[in-house]
């Protein structure tokens, strides 16, 4: 398994994703991009419902992290 990576930069959102994203509990998935739900915005490496990896961060921590917003 390849080890998570923030700084993996082929998936972006818009702003407005991660801001509603961040009131919703919910976070993204950097491997497929799938948005998983009670996600807490600080969460990091959670498991992706759709295809497994543990890729989930939380909104918040895609908005410190930087490089994520088109
Ligand atoms: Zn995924």
């Amino acid at each position: 398994m390849a080890h998570p990576n923030l700084n993996q930069r082929n998936i972006t959102f818009t702003i407005e994703e991660l801001l509603e994203a961040e009131e919703n509990y919910e976070g993204f998935c950097l491997a497929c991009g799938e948005r998983r739900e009670c996600c807490e915005p600080d969460a990091r490496n959670y498991e992706c419902d759709a295809c497994g990896a543990f890729q989930v961060f939380g909104a918040q921590e895609l908005i410190l992290a930087g490089g994520y917003c088109r």
